[in-house]
């Protein structure tokens, strides 16, 4: 039978009864690519794996989350949902929004979100709110606003998001045939981290898998509250999806972190940025910049003697390419700009 979407595809595993409308774009069944030329590149003695999240239906792994978070609110009689976003949240939601007849209102860091992400919340018929405020400024404002109004709030706090988005790590587990040793993603408000050490230690109490993975994720420098034990005021860093300074789900990315053995730790914007092109150059693969936070971590892992040899590891990559083009013009070399001459195009190829 075709694919049907994350809530149907698992509904043993998710908070489903006969009530629950089947919301679906589609999101999930996500391929996972293994890495040809990286390792190579960098020296790494592994199987590397990346689940390419990006390729989820408004381009990013909050779909999987936001389809369960919307079919729930519509259960529930809600007509409006709400969330604070450095822009993916707001992308997923207003499409999931528009899908099933919900009026949507999201509220951003004015000038903060990739253009793309922006764009998609527009045309999708959000209201798209800009605060002279960063993301956790307008985290604790929606969270006042659905705390008194009758808005079903959708950023990651919602616990639906969560069991969404844990259903990655069932497709991971399926797709590889095996528990990966590693797996490496980017830290933000710390949802997605949460959800995967959820979903690895569910398919495992099932039966459904052997073991569980060392969860490893990687906050960017300027933004790297868990790793400095404090919120970060005024976070800064490129990958604008994970310039978060006080993570609403920062002691269950603890847990996850210390159940599995794993580590939380930081890369610079420069590591991120390399790991960016890497991607692109070396893999074909267009992410956007706080998805090769994940590459960026095994880099720095392995730079560090962290791998004995032989592993499997799983980098999540979690938003596309073209969610940021701006960053991919400024990082890349410009185009050549010629005369339309046969002499004058080969005088510049090295053929
Ligand atoms: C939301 C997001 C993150 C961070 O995920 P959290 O669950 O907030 O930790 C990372 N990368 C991209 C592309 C995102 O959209």
């Amino acid at each position: 039978m075709a694919y049907q979407g994350v809530i149907k595809t698992y509904k043993e595993f998710l908070p489903v009864n006969e009530k629950t409308p089947y919301v679906t774009l589609l999101e999930g069944n996500t391929p996972l690519i293994q890495a040809r030329n990286i390792p190579a590149k960098i020296g790494l003695d592994a199987r590397l794996f990346f689940k390419y999240e990006g390729l989820n239906p408004t381009g990013s792994f909050k779909d999987r989350g936001m389809c369960m978070a919307v079919a729930k609110a519509v259960e529930d009689g809600s007509k409006v949902i709400m969330c604070a976003s450095t822009g993916n949240t707001s992308a997923s939601a207003a499409a999931y929004a528009a899908h099933a007849n919900l009026q949507c209102i999201v509220l951003v860091e004015g000038g903060g979100i990739a253009l793309g992400k922006l764009a998609q919340a527009m045309i999708q018929g959000a209201t798209v709110v800009e605060i002279d405020g960063n993301f956790d400024q307008a985290l604790k404002l929606v969270k006042e606003i659905t705390e008194i109004y009758p808005i079903t709030l959708v950023n990651s706090l919602n616990p639906f998001r969560i069991e969404g988005q844990k259903t990655a790590s069932f497709e991971i587990v399926d797709q590889l045939g095996e528990v990966p040793d590693y797996h490496f993603l980017p830290v933000g408000n710390a949802g997605n981290i949460t959800a995967y050490w959820k979903g690895y230690k569910e398919y495992y109490k099932h039966g459904k898998s052997q073991r569980l993975p060392k969860m490893m994720g990687w906050q960017a420098e300027g933004a790297a509250p868990i790793v400095r034990g404090e919120p970060v005021e005024k976070p800064q860093t490129i990958a604008t999806a994970i310039k978060i300074g006080n993570p609403a789900s920062w002691n269950f990315a603890e847990a996850a972190r210390d159940e599995s053995g794993g580590v939380i730790d930081m890369i610079s914007d420069d590591e991120i940025l390399t790991a960016y092109s890497l991607l692109a150059s070396h893999e074909g693969i267009f992410a956007e910049p706080a998805s090769a936070a994940s590459l960026a971590g095994v880099i720095k892992y392995k730079d560090r003697g962290g791998f004995k040899g032989g592993e499997t590891i799983v980098c999540t990559l979690t938003g596309h390419g073209l969610k940021d083009p701006d960053r991919a013009m400024k990082y890349a070399s410009p185009p050549i700009k010629l005369k339309a001459n046969i002499d004058d195009v080969m005088s510049v190829l090295n053929i």
